[in-house]
């Protein structure tokens, strides 16, 4: 009976030390021209891609990450399954400015639904989405989030009138040269990269 608790701690721990991911082959695949530019944008705030949870914590204790607030003026955080609620300073700021704007446009809130990933993050969210990508992504370097076009003032519905409006904010934004975005049908939401302006 010991000998199989053994066997079974044994491989346990062997699986638990597995990655399920390869650093070099996540590198390696190349980003559609569209998304290019979040990519750079997001690489360039000096954070290396962030594998897990503890690559995370060196950057949380130095100040390069911040956690956001769940709920500001213009947006609430839905509940995280598959990310973290952190992000660059600069990004934070911006999201901030982006909910107080809408806000004062619209007297509603937006929906963040998604903010950083660790690359086992986005291991565990492809087993639930496949359209999840495959490579490295805007969300590994904690300089982008996801906002949801179909859930606003917390209704999941469609409300033509505030995704207008939101994506009037977005195209503010985009003109002033801080952010980049691209609507993502699969995920019903507008995936925005905070440049380093
Ligand atoms: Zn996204």
């Amino acid at each position: 009976m010991r000998f199989f608790v053994l066997i079974l701690l044994f491989s346990f721990s062997f699986l638990k030390s597995q990655k399920c991911y390869d650093l070099k082959t996540v590198l390696k695949v190349e980003a559609s021209p569209l998304y290019k530019p979040h990519l750079l944008a997001s690489q360039s705030f000096g954070i290396a891609i962030l594998e897990n949870g503890r690559s995370m914590d060196k950057y949380l204790a130095s100040g390069q990450l911040q956690r956001i607030k769940k709920k500001s003026r213009g947006y609430r955080l839905q509940i995280l399954e598959h990310s973290r609620p952190y992000l660059v300073k600069k990004a934070k700021t911006l999201l901030e400015a982006m909910g107080s704007r809408f806000a004062t446009r619209t007297k509603s809130f937006f929906v963040v639904s998604s903010v950083t990933r660790t690359l086992e993050d986005q291991c565990r969210l492809r087993k639930v989405n496949r359209n999840a990508s495959l490579g490295i992504s805007s969300h590994n370097y904690g300089a982008a989030f996801d906002i949801s076009y179909v859930r606003f003032d917390n209704n999941l519905k469609i409300n033509t009138g505030l995704e207008k409006e939101l994506e009037k904010v977005l195209e503010h934004y985009k003109n002033l040269g801080r952010i980049f975005y691209i609507k993502e049908k699969h995920q019903s939401c507008y995936h925005i990269t905070v440049r380093n302006y």
